[in-house]
């Protein structure tokens, strides 16, 4: 029977999970000329219940850096809510919406998540610096674009991008860090690699810009349990790990 302190997965096989992955993005990054600090991996959580998810923040925390833990619906953030308040409150987690966010829920995004990854339109970032700037409080954000053009995928496409982040980050209440991606769904690693060097281009270009709130937006969030070395060797400076970690959904 699990614990009730470490839910499903034992805090020893997270341990050793997600030491495993971070061996992959050192790796990665040694091979590509990088420095393996400049790769955070934030463990994606959904469908994980909150108990696993506090085991896997033990397992993650470096004593320094904060775990960064994505969900992808408002709802199952708002249910953990509760059980990390204390660790976001002592700079020991950050939680970030890597799933699309609907604008009849941004209230509750805004309650409860550090950062949004995905937005994906200008109506969205306005709905959000609206409250934000109403609760004088500046949220992350990161711009989601579509590299693959895959119809099932969420994010701009690639041309429009650079305009709607240069939009996102002139807006009062957000803070535009970066760009977000899903890889393509391929085999074909040449393919899914010019995505993740699409969207790196399109950052360059947009920090390039020098418009207003551009220069610090540089983070590349890109790269999962099947592609992430891929991506770390385009330049992926958080890759969102679930499976490697938590096992098979
Ligand atoms: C589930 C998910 C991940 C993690 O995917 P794995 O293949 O399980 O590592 C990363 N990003 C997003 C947006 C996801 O929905």
């Amino acid at each position: 029977m699990p614990s009730p302190l470490t839910g499903n997965v034992p805090i020893v096989a997270l341990r050793a999970r997600i030491d495993a992955v971070r061996a992959r993005v050192a790796d990665a990054a040694r091979a590509a000329g990088r420095d393996p600090r400049g790769v955070r991996v934030l463990l994606a959580t959904k469908t994980q219940d909150a108990a696993t998810v506090l085991a896997a923040v033990e397992a993650a925390w470096d004593g320094e850096r904060p775990v960064l833990l994505g969900e992808n619906r408002v709802q199952e953030l708002t249910a953990k809510a509760p059980a990390l308040a204390g660790l976001v409150a002592d700079g020991r987690v950050e939680t970030h919406l890597i799933g699309h966010l609907q604008r009849n829920k941004v209230n509750a995004a805004l309650a409860t998540a550090s950062c949004v990854q995905t937005v994906d339109s200008l109506a969205l970032a306005a709905a959000l610096a609206s409250r934000c700037e109403r609760d004088g409080r500046v949220l992350d954000v990161m711009v989601q674009v579509n590299v693959s053009g895959e119809p099932t995928k969420a994010g701009v496409g690639p041309h429009e991008a650079p305009h709607l982040a240069c939009e996102v980050a002139a807006l009062a209440g957000l803070r535009l860090t970066g760009l977000m991606t899903i890889g393509a769904r391929s085999d074909d690693a040449a393919l899914v690699s010019a995505g993740f060097a699409r969207l790196r281009a399109i950052r360059d270009d947009v920090v390039a810009s020098g418009a207003p709130g551009t220069a610090q937006a540089r983070e590349l969030s890109m790269g999962m349990t099947g592609d992430l070395e891929l991506a770390v060797a385009q330049g992926a400076t958080i890759v969102r790990v679930g499976t490697a970690v938590f096992g098979p959904r």
